[in-house]
């Protein structure tokens, strides 16, 4: 039964990663941190794009420290990266400490560093401190970290690294930006550390004295919107281009209704003049991480796909293996309709429609858009090693 060649069957929809546009994303990013050193956050299989590729491209480029949340994935980053520093956010278990030691992780510690300690110190195995400084999420209150440093239990076996969290970066204008960049200098000055860092993607753009000595961008790096700004004026390299094959097209009439729940009628087109509507239906679906909260109904516009470079309106639900889009008004349609319809592929993330405007137009952020990203599709690494 087994053959190879055809048990690679052709995807609805193909995803292409571009790992150049990632190298280059760090080196600017790396070049506005100064002279503080820029890691990498890799968490979720480097938000969903591929840790075994994204990684090795990383350190190609010069990135020496990546960040994930677990130990599982701290591992994988090992083995794509054997000689980095590897920290993981999620700090250690107490029955993971075996995969720490041998593949030389280190934990982001926000408690319990008495068992830490007592189990790593002989053998001197580097970890983090994280301060809570404002998020209120992981970290420990800097009191607490004072009493801890009062008590001497960290004397020979200070941290590698010092760190805390900004909960407001992308609104640059947010009170608590300052306060927690105070509370952080504070901290730092009564308790020096080799390493401290408190800026993700966003912080960066929030200037210098956010930057300290080592700076942890995620989103940035896979092109996402991190400046609080326009979305138009994202200074990033778009890195993901999603395209899905057209299954049918198809001419609908006023008053019928389009796909699941009827959600939204087929109206004459004011542009066009056209009565009928030209629907196209792509392979791919909310199964595929399209989030169904994107879908159009007649009470809400909802996002956009685009073919050659002009963008089509989808047209009702979003289902969980088929999207419809509206061609009609598309300048190009006369030709779609003469030729071979079914060998096109239609942009649903990409030049046309970046990433946060597929994420404004389905109610989150462009970091769900990625790690939601399905398995199904044929996935290509362009301008790799
Ligand atoms: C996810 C994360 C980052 C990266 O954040 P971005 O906004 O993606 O740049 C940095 N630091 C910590 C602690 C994180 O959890």
């Amino acid at each position: 039964m087994n053959n190879p060649h055809l048990d690679q069957a052709p995807a609805g929809a193909r995803l292409t990663i571009d790992l150049g546009a990632i190298a280059d994303n760090w080196r600017q990013l790396d070049r506005m941190a100064g002279a503080a050193e820029c890691a990498a956050v890799v968490k979720a299989d480097a938000y969903g794009l591929g840790i075994e590729e994204v990684v090795p491209a990383l350190w190609k480029a010069g990135c020496k420290t990546f960040f994930v949340a677990l130990s599982a994935e701290g591992i994988r980053v090992r083995k794509a990266a054997p000689d980095a520093i590897i920290y993981i956010l999620a700090g250690y278990f107490s029955d993971s400490l075996d995969v720490f030691r041998h593949y030389a992780l280190r934990p982001v510690i926000n408690m319990e560093f008495e068992a830490w300690i007592k189990a790593c110190r002989d053998d001197h195995l580097a970890y983090a401190v994280q301060l809570e400084t404002g998020m209120n999420r992981l970290g420990i209150p800097i009191a607490e970290y004072a009493e801890l440093q009062a008590s001497g239990v960290l004397d020979d076996y200070q941290p590698a690294l010092l760190m805390s969290h900004l909960a407001c970066a992308d609104t640059p204008g947010h009170a608590l930006n300052a306060l927690q960049q105070q509370r952080f200098q504070g901290a730092v000055e009564n308790h020096p550390c080799d390493c401290t860092s408190l800026a993700n993607s966003a912080g960066i753009f929030l200037g210098a004295d956010y930057h300290y000595d080592l700076v942890r961008p995620g989103i940035a790096l896979y092109g996402g919107a991190c400046t609080g700004g326009h979305l138009a004026d994202n200074p990033m390299r778009p890195v993901i281009r999603l395209e899905a094959r057209v299954l049918q097209l198809k001419a609908v009439k006023p008053g019928e209704t389009i796909g699941y729940g009827g959600a939204e009628s087929v109206r004459p087109s004011p542009h066009s003049g056209s009565n009928e509507r030209l629907v196209a239906t792509l392979a791919a679906g909310y199964a595929d991480g399209f989030l169904r909260s994107g879908s159009s109904s007649d009470q809400r516009r909802g996002g956009s796909a685009a073919w050659r470079g002009t963008r089509i309106p989808l047209i009702g639900r979003v289902s969980m293996d088929l999207i419809n889009v509206d061609l009609t008004d598309h300048p190009d349609v006369a030709q779609l309709q003469d030729g071979q319809w079914y060998d096109e592929w239609i942009e649903l993330i990409g030049p046309t429609v970046p990433l946060d405007d597929v994420a404004q137009a389905a109610g989150t952020i462009g970091y769900e858009i990625l790690t939601s990203l399905g398995n199904r599709y044929q996935r290509t690494y362009i301008n790799g090693l």
